[in-house]
């Protein structure tokens, strides 16, 4: 693996390589490499002029498209920090990042400014603001969305920054960001509390895309469907860093709209896409669904979230494709261990868990015990890694970098164990087991059993309190449309295949289950006692 010290220097390349190559499509918008160039260097221009040093931070707060891309690029090439925030975010939670990063210039959509963010931001460090129209899938075709697809040639004056990407300036010269500068800092989409702010290093996020480039296979310039969102680490690593590397076309879709998804699936042909298994679910459950959608694919990964065994085997059925299963955390810069193109996961025969891939070359993956030693091979521990892709740690928190990063090796938090073969397992998060009856129950052994049932689309399993057990095994599922089965049914179901500690004495149906922004499903919200 040899990547390029930093995002600006990959993008760099792809520009010298392939200056008139569609770097973005947008439905109907594209942009080629050089035009994606020159529009960036202006905004990296106006952000300088207007006092933006170095090492500033700048949050970036939008959707799926162009304008993520071209304030990402200005941004890096003004050799700023770029803090992506999720644009579903509340008052409450980007207040606490634009303290917590101590934000100097926030890029937005121009409806969040109005709506809530101008009050939000008011009373925090930020200096600059840029406004950006952004695509409401609602009023696709109206003169709104034409103007943002084609952000060169019809943008209007409303757009603060299209006008200022189209207004010419150059980049400072004395910018360039190094590998061991901070690219990022992405707070941790939460499913276990407070957001922290993980430091991507650039050389940490090149490393990571250029693993990923290299073990695709795929040739030079080939088409990258951005499934995953830009503002989650897997989207920014795999799919718009990796994209970059390869010289090759990005298409985008604003957000992930199962509908818009397949459509854009058919007009773009794209050879990979990365997302959590979620995505593919959704996209599975669409009555329009066929293998044509799926044609052009020559490969598919699932990252970010647990894979259940079923899903793979009855999504290639329908649709032809393998989902190659991918683990990866932010503190990872995406993948740490991933299964390669062309071979498929094991399934562990005992606990019924899809292998979730094999540690990189240069990653050293160990289970260890709560000490930190290793334990027997073959198995259950915390899964703890070290690597090129693994940051330094969080954002001005020594205390917990000093807890998760005991001597710079990053302690996961996931249980898992390693097979005789170097296939790597994850059986849960630490925190997420159950004990019930002092017997420890893995939620994701009894998920991977309610999604072998068929009228199954969704499966999440908690602990509640329970007077007799201390814990009880609660399941919370969603139906696929059209299909029927009563919470009884589902509960037996699992008794006939799992010890009697484990099956799920209760099952609760929901038309959806509460998801984070990059799809993956929230038990933490399940366990809350609104929910539960
Ligand atoms: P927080 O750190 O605030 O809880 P988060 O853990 O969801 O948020 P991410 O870094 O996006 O933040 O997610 C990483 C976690 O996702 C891993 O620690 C692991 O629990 C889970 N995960 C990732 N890939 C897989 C996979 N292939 N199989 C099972 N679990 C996975």
């Amino acid at each position: 693996v040899d990547p390029a010290p930093t995002v600006v220097h990959a993008f760099a390349d792809a520009v010298r390589r392939a200056p008139d190559r569609t770097a973005l499509a947008y439905f109907d918008g594209r942009l080629t490499y050089a035009e994606v160039d020159a529009l960036s260097d202006s905004v990296a221009g106006h952000l300088a002029a207007r006092g933006l040093e170095r090492g500033d931070r700048v949050a970036i707060m939008l959707q799926n498209s162009p304008h993520f891309v071209l304030a990402l690029l200005g941004a890096f090439k003004a050799g700023a920090v770029v803090v992506p925030v999720n644009p579903m975010y509340k008052s409450g939670e980007v207040g606490h990042v634009l303290h917590d990063a101590e934000v100097t210039a926030l890029v937005c959509s121009d409806r969040a400014w109005e709506a809530y963010l101008r009050e939000t931001a008011a009373d925090s460090p930020v200096r600059i603001v840029l406004t950006a129209c952004e695509l409401d899938l609602q009023t696709r075709g109206d003169e709104r969305v034409l103007n943002f697809a084609r952000v060169t040639p019809e943008a209007t004056d409303a757009d603060d920054l299209v006008r200022v990407a189209r207004a010419g300036h150059k980049t400072p010269d004395d910018r360039e960001p190094a590998a061991a500068d901070i690219a990022l800092i992405s707070y941790t989409s939460g499913t276990s509390g407070t957001p922290k702010g993980a430091t991507n290093l650039h050389g940490n996020i090149t490393y990571n895309a250029e693993r990923q480039r290299t073990g695709l296979g795929l040739p030079e310039g080939a088409t990258y469907f951005a499934l995953a969102p830009l503002f989650h680490i897997t989207g920014m690593v795999c799919e718009l860093v990796a994209s970059f590397a390869n010289a090759g076309t990005l298409a985008l879709a604003y957000r992930f709209e199962p509908g818009v998804v397949l459509d854009a699936f058919a007009e773009h042909r794209p050879a990979y896409t990365v997302g959590p298994s979620t995505a593919f679910m959704a996209l599975a459950a669409q009555p329009q669904a066929t293998r044509e959608h799926f044609a052009s694919f020559s490969s598919i990964s699932s990252g970010g979230a647990p894979v259940p065994p079923a899903l793979v085997e009855k999504f290639r059925d329908a649709f032809g494709p393998y989902i190659h299963n991918g683990y990866g955390l932010t503190e990872c810069t995406a993948p740490c261990a991933s299964v390669p193109p062309g071979v498929e996961a094991p399934v562990d025969p005992v606990s019924g868990t899809l292998a979730v891939g094999v540690p990189g070359p240069d990653s050293v993956v160990r289970i260890v015990d709560d000490l930190g030693d290793d334990v027997p091979f073959g198995e259950q521990g915390e899964i703890a890694v070290r690597g090129p892709q693994v940051v330094p740690g969080y954002w001005r928190r020594p205390d917990a970098t000093a807890e998760a990063f005991p001597d710079g090796e990053l302690r996961t938090g996931d249980i898992g164990f390693m097979d005789a073969n170097g296939w790597l397992y994850v059986v849960d998060r630490k925190k997420d087991m159950i004990n019930a009856s002092g017997f420890k129950v893995w939620p994701r052994e009894v998920e991977d059993v309610l999604y072998t049932h068929p009228a199954v689309r969704e499966a999440a399993v908690v602990g509640i309190p329970d007077a007799y057990r201390g814990e009880s095994v609660k399941a919370y599922v969603s139906l696929r449309p059209g299909a029927d089965a009563s919470p009884e049914e589902l509960s037996a179901y699992c008794k006939e295949r799992l010890a009697a500690y484990k099956y799920p004495r209760e099952v609760e149906v929901l038309r959806e289950l509460p998801k984070t922004a990059s799809g993956k499903i929230l038990r933490r919200e399940l366990r809350s006692p609104a929910q539960a």
